[in-house]
């Protein structure tokens, strides 16, 4: 039962159909393809403000923003006048430009985590190439994730845990070597004691833990800091780097990311999404000292063609340098509280089984009755059926989410209190009706 006409979804079918014979799936990245929500994949034709419209004309409030990189919210003046300045002297010269110190500068000089940074083009070149540093810098082979982060699609990532408490991990995707995922070792998020026998078994081994600070790719996973202070020390103590993977967190939390609002400092950072203002741009970067291993100057080889290309550098500074405006954060955090808080109370009024976890303008809709998920493996999978039908609902309301309920919502400053009112009243009636069955 569906509470709502379901919108019209004509155009886009037919674009999706003939997607279907060009790419797998249709789409050039899975999770677009609407596989564990109701329907076939919206095609976007514009985006403006916090709208979306797609090309049925059916307009949405987004919360998906791109998967997080438009914290402006969609075609922000500022990042266009400087994108469309830039672009009228070229698109790639493959050798240095100011734009790239002009970014760095806006970054470096408000951000006390990193001293050295290097553009790539994609969260997952700036994490693997940051991992290749650790193993350079350490000169050890192995790493250690943990079940329910993401990092990107490399081989060495793409490893998810197996049965018992330290595994070494096994291929989340065909065609990783076994050999590849036998050098990652995969613990649970929140548990000390795997932690620890992991570091006793693989002693003198690790060359680097990474972990999302803010675990946002498996639900929205909030660590405890005294939990990240101890991944610290444990590192520490073993001559293991740890890397911190803020391609979500990082100038989403605040400026700092994650590293500057629990105060931890890692070894090596990465970034994405945000950093390029809606084009390809990811980045690593750490002390000068440990960034000088890299090629030119040290012994660990990372390139790229379109590395600090100056049509993304310039939507990185347009958009950087308005997060650096007092009060933007501030501002951003208390309207996405505000938001989380109030959906919150209405379905624990309702006595509903759910739950809005949030941090920073991050949030994530979860259907439980626990006041806190620290580890995937808390997750109810069958929980998902309910998101299935509130995105569907949300949909035919004109509220645009992430097509998973593994998926978080972002909030961008382009948001207005009126949008807020009109998706807060949307989900509440959407649960009402998720819940009467
Ligand atoms: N790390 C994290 C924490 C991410 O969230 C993502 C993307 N969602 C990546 C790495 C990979 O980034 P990209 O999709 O830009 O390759």
């Amino acid at each position: 039962t569906t509470g709502k006409a379901d919108i019209v979804r004509e155009k886009s079918a037919e674009l999706y159909e003939k997607a279907k014979t060009y790419f797998p799936g249709g789409v050039n990245s899975p999770v677009r393809a609407f596989k564990s929500v109701y329907g076939s994949p919206l095609f976007i034709e514009k985006g403006d403000g916090s709208y979306l419209w797609d090309a049925d004309g059916n307009q949405f409030i987004d919360y998906c923003c791109s998967w997080g990189p438009l914290i402006l919210g969609h075609n922000n003046a500022k990042v266009r006048e400087k994108v469309l300045e830039v672009i009228q002297h070229g698109m790639s010269f493959g050798a240095p430009t100011a734009l790239e110190n002009e970014l760095a500068e806006l970054i470096l000089k408000n951000n006390k985590y990193i001293q050295k940074i290097r553009f790539v083009s994609s969260g997952t070149e700036a994490v693997m190439s940051a991992i290749r540093l650790a193993r350079g810098v350490t000169k050890r082979d192995k790493i250690l994730k943990f079940e329910g982060c993401y990092h990107g699609h490399s081989d060495s990532l793409l490893v998810k845990a197996g049965s018992g408490l330290v595994t070494f991990g096994e291929t989340s995707s065909a065609g990783i070597p076994k050999a590849f995922a036998e050098q990652t070792i995969v613990v649970s998020l929140n548990d000390r004691e795997a932690l620890k026998e992991a570091f006793a078994e693989f002693k003198d081994q690790i060359a680097a833990v990474i972990i999302e600070p803010v675990p946002a790719n498996n639900g929205l996973l909030l660590q405890e800091k005294e939990y990240l202070q101890f991944l610290r020390d444990i590192c520490t103590e073993n001559g293991t780097l740890l890397i911190f993977d803020e391609v979500i967190s990082g100038f989403r939390l605040g400026f700092e990311g994650a590293a500057g609002y629990y105060q931890i400092k890692p070894d090596i950072l990465t970034y994405g999404k945000i950093i390029g203002g809606g084009l390809p741009v990811g980045a690593y970067g750490a002390s000068a000292e440990i960034m000088d291993h890299i090629s030119p100057v040290g012994s660990v080889y990372q390139a790229g063609t379109l590395s600090g290309n100056p049509v993304a550098m310039a939507a990185g500074i347009g958009q950087i340098t308005e997060l650096l405006r007092m009060g933007f954060y501030r501002d951003l955090n208390n309207k996405t509280e505000e938001f989380a808080e109030s959906i919150q109370r209405f379905a624990t009024a309702r006595n509903y089984k759910f739950k809005v976890f949030h941090i920073g303008s991050i949030f994530w809709f979860a259907f439980t009755n626990q006041a806190a998920i620290r580890k995937a493996e808390e997750i109810d999978g069958s929980s998902m059926e309910k998101f299935k039908k509130l995105h569907r609902e949300l949909l035919n309301r004109g509220i645009y989410l992430g097509p998973s309920g593994y998926e978080v919502g972002f909030i961008s400053s382009a948001h207005t209190k009126t949008d807020l009112e009109r998706t807060k009243r949307a989900i509440f009636d959407s649960l009402d009706i998720v819940f009467k069955d």
